[in-house]
């Protein structure tokens, strides 16, 4: 079973956190978020990871370790992940560009309705 660690900011805090994610079936289930700090996340590679395809929150995924977001958006400037907590207008944890949150799109996850 491939496993890789995705790296997501929080905007409310600036903390950022790894999350655990597995693949099965050709999805990704987000497993576990922990707290990180940028010297290790740079350090294990965790900001290099690559995955693609859908990110499922698990059953028991324990959400953003400061804020408990459990959705989170892309930036379709940096790319990268942010908490998501409903906001309609949010700003990139990681760099700053501010915009509703169809222009930071929600993300490479389809959660599959139902939420
Ligand atoms: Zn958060
Ligand atoms: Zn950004």
């Amino acid at each position: 079973m491939r496993a890789e660690v995705i790296l997501m900011k929080c905007p409310e805090t600036g903390g950022i956190y790894g999350v655990r994610t597995e693949e099965r079936h050709g999805d990704w289930y987000r497993t576990w978020a922990f707290k990180v700090s940028e010297r290790t996340a740079a350090r294990e590679g965790f900001d290099k990871t690559v995955i693609r395809g859908n990110l499922i929150p698990d059953d028991d995924y324990n959400g953003c370790p400061y804020c408990k977001a459990v959705y989170f958006v892309q930036c379709n400037r940096c790319g990268k992940l942010s908490c998501w907590n409903g906001e309609e207008r949010m700003t990139c944890a990681w760099c700053g560009l501010t915009g509703d949150t169809r222009q930071i799109e929600e993300a490479i996850d389809v959660e599959g309705g139902g939420y």
